[in-house]
């Protein structure tokens, strides 16, 4: 049904690659993140919700077709479609139907609840191409709501000291989601880096109930940002933008901050265990929940994820990608 090629993984049957980082005539998208949607594909295939946020990164003049989740499009001889993966606002485990039986792509995907998306649809598969970011068993997640009751202490402390809040994280999906789950407890205004605006403003068309935000560079010329919150990139760090903030704390929101040491090795004062992906034990329940006779992992942590599956009796493989180590993975 799928193979592997120097472009990414093409379906011969209906002529398609899927997550291709090469440039191909007909790309069908999970989702909008960078490691898994690349500009300069001919023609693009998504779920309804994935093309704004595609338009932003790709422009207007790219072809984006799209369908909505459960929708059937015939490619060839292989029915597709999509399902909610509950990572980012747009993503879609796809679907594919055909003389080899149902396959299903993941792309990324999470468990645990997320306002900003609908819920992970576990699809009944032969084969189930998983993702694997965090599939080592180290990873775990605590609930969210203790996450971001976490994250609300440590502004409190530092609004009480005077000091502004430095929170990076991911520009698509992860600031979106914290936006959306401090909305139920606060009703702050949030600044944000000039990187971010884009993508909120994408949430906000979709109808994401999210926390009022404003630019910190319009921040009035001699106001201080003491008490604030501010979300920004990685990339911010260390550029001229941070001189306005002043005394400030900051802190890192990502799965990787469940690693010993990853938060020193980054000197970030705080680490916010918050991922978009499934964890360890997320990972194995989906896997049983979808019932799959065999299972191929990629991104993160293919082979220890594929070698544990077949230590359980579960046929395994491994799929690679382009995208090796840190740099590959956005919204984690
Ligand atoms: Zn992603
Ligand atoms: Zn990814």
């Amino acid at each position: 049904m799928l193979q592997e090629t120097a472009e990414g993984l093409y379906c011969p049957g209906g002529e398609f690659f899927i997550d291709p980082w090469g440039s191909v005539p007909r790309a069908v998208i999970t989702h909008a993140h960078g490691d898994h949607a690349r500009a300069g594909s001919v023609s693009y295939l998504c779920v309804e919700s994935c093309a704004p946020l595609l338009r932003r990164r790709f422009g207007v003049e790219a072809t984006i077709e799209t369908r909505r989740y459960g929708e059937t499009v015939q490619l060839g001889s292989i029915r597709v479609s999509f399902h909610p993966a509950g990572h980012v606002l747009g993503s879609a485990q796809i679907r594919i139907e055909g003389p080899g039986g149902v396959w299903v792509v993941s792309g990324d995907y999470k468990r645990a609840p997320d306002p900003t998306c609908p819920a992970f649809e576990p699809i009944q598969c032969d084969t189930f191409v998983t993702e694997s970011t965090f599939g080592l068993p180290i990873f775990h997640w605590d609930a969210t709501a203790d996450i971001i009751a976490e994250l609300l202490g440590w502004w409190e402390d530092n609004r009480a000291a005077g000091r502004a809040s430095l929170l990076f994280c991911y520009t698509l999906g992860k600031a979106q989601r914290i936006l959306a789950e401090l909305a139920a407890v606060t009703d702050r205004r949030v600044l944000v880096h000039g990187a971010m605006i884009s993508m909120i403003e994408a949430y906000r068309g979709a109808g994401v109930r999210m926390l009022e935000t404003s630019p910190l560079i319009e921040l009035t010329r001699g106001s201080t940002c003491a008490g604030e919150l501010i979300l920004a990139p990685l990339l911010a760090r260390g550029t001229p933008w941070m001189r306005r903030l002043g005394d400030f704390s900051d802190a890192f929101a990502s799965g990787t901050m469940r690693v010993r040491g990853a938060r020193r090795q980054r000197n970030i004062d705080r680490g916010l265990v918050l991922s978009d992906h499934a964890d360890w034990p997320a990972l194995l329940q989906t896997i049983r929940d979808v019932g799959a006779s065999r299972v191929l992992a990629t991104h993160g942590h293919p082979e220890p994820f594929a070698r544990y599956l077949a230590s359980q009796g579960i046929e395994s493989g491994v799929i690679r990608t382009a995208w090796e180590g840190e740099a590959a993975t956005q919204g984690d």
